[in-house]
């Protein structure tokens, strides 16, 4: 924590992603999707993966042929505090992008942000490309 001299204490920056889940619960029904080599290499490599797949959408539930409400991968912890993916080295784009921005995190209450990012939006920005930097590339210009 760091305290500023108008005596407003802020955290000291963006935290690390610390698996609390929201940001996957939200990805119910349609809200994700693939790229055709996606798709491709899991119907290749992961079939266990593409059967979820129908005309490109994800992800179906074979036995309905509807969305899964909630996405099949997400796993809770025993405790109920932490969620992980099954399929968290192959998952889709748009998994691995996440978050993009930080208006993104504040619409999904992501808690990587600390209060201090919200007063300093490009600094924030130039954080959050560094923490995902293993994940996607950076997300562009800091104005
Ligand atoms: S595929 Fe994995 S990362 Fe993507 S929404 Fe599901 S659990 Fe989350
Ligand atoms: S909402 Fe943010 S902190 Fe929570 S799991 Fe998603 S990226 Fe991580």
């Amino acid at each position: 924590m760091s305290v500023f001299s108008n005596g407003v204490v802020y955290s000291s920056r963006m935290k690390n992603c610390n698996s609390c889940g929201k940001c996957c619960e939200k990805w119910g029904n349609d809200g994700l999707s693939a790229s055709t080599e996606e798709i491709n290499w899991w119907e290749t490599y992961r079939p266990d993966i593409a059967r979820y797949v129908q005309d490109e959408k994800i992800w179906i539930d074979p036995a309905s042929g509807e969305y899964f409400a909630r996405c099949p991968w997400l796993q809770k912890s025993t405790d109920g505090k932490k969620f992980t993916c099954d399929i968290y080295d192959v998952r889709p784009e748009d998994c691995r992008h996440y978050p993009v921005d930080i208006a993104e995190m504040v619409r999904d209450d992501c808690e990587m942000l600390e209060q201090r990012d919200l007063v300093d939006l490009r600094r924030a920005r130039r954080k959050l490309d560094e923490i995902m930097i293993d994940s996607r590339p950076p997300a562009g210009r800091y104005p």
